[in-house]
């Protein structure tokens, strides 16, 4: 079965808008699909009812913060009208936008004027991330493109631990919601071993109950290495692209690394 959870819409900063991501993963060839916007749902708002063949579980990816880091954590099978998930979603939406302004004067002190309404225009309807000044600075010429914007602008010093509820509070949001929490993408917060190791067992004892073992295409290693850590703390395994555009080879819509042949299936949860 051709899967993808871990998904991008224009919901928050992805490029496609939700009929068309959802068209885009029945062309893909994708059976089961989760649209996981970063603090956000509204795209399951506008969606028609998905092609035949194509389940959808509803989704989110809400940020928290770690030691005063940031960690993603994804939500799999949330009811979306649960009170749970309409409180996570208001202090969510109300923390990024407090954040948008932090970024904003920041930048401002550093020479860059209008960040926060050129950041607005670039998120449209959705709330305002990272991506959407990183595409401010780049349409300014500021900077060559969004990495770049994130080397020189947007990757420190962001405070986190002022930005995002803890831990608990997220996995128990997305638990209330009758969800299932996936700890997102281990591989890219740059721990330790020792540190990641520490981090899935908060999660775990939070109430987190699978790892995203395979995140887009990766190698076989990192595969095998996620997938002990996940037995080591009694986690199901969980699989995303974490696409957000077309074109980018390594987060296309279903291309993933295949999961390891044994180990409970974080749809097993569900289904
Ligand atoms: P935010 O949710 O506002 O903190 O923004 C985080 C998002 O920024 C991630 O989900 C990625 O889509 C994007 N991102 C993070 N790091 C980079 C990077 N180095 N280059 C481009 N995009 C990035
Ligand atoms: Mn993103
Ligand atoms: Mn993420
Ligand atoms: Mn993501």
């Amino acid at each position: 079965m051709l899967i993808d959870l871990h998904t991008h819409t224009t919901a928050s900063d992805g490029l496609l808008a939700p009929a068309a991501l959802v068209q885009a993963a029945h062309a893909a060839g994708i059976e089961l699909l989760a649209i996981t916007d970063h603090d956000a749902i509204d795209a399951y708002a506008t969606l028609p009812a998905p092609p035949p063949g194509l389940t959808l579980v509803g989704g989110i990816e809400l940020s928290t913060a770690y030691n005063g880091s940031g960690v993603h954590v994804v939500g799999l099978n949330l009811a979306l009208h649960s009170d749970a998930l309409a409180q996570a979603l208001a202090t969510q939406r109300e923390a990024r936008s407090a954040r948008a302004e932090r970024i904003a004067e920041r930048l401002h002190k550093r020479g860059i004027a209008g960040a926060l309404a050129g950041a607005a225009r670039h998120a449209d309807t959705a709330a305002i991330g990272r991506p959407h000044f990183a595409a401010y600075l780049v349409e300014i010429g500021a900077c060559v493109d969004a990495e770049a914007a994130f080397r020189k602008y947007l990757a420190r010093d962001l405070a986190p631990a002022a930005a995002w509820p803890p831990l608990p509070t997220i996995v128990g949001w997305i638990r209330d919601a009758g969800g299932v929490a996936v700890l997102a993408h281990p591989g890219k917060y740059g721990l330790t071993r020792k540190r990641l190791d520490e981090l899935t067992g908060a999660f775990r004892a939070a109430g987190g109950e699978a790892l995203e073992v395979v995140s887009g295409l990766q190698r076989p290693d990192v595969t095998r290495d996620l997938a002990s850590l996940a037995e080591r703390h009694g986690l199901a395994l969980s699989a995303g692209s974490d696409f957000h555009q077309p074109g980018q080879a390594w987060a296309a819509l279903g291309r993933l690394a295949p999961l390891p042949v044994t180990g409970r299936r974080v749809w097993e949860l569900w289904q």
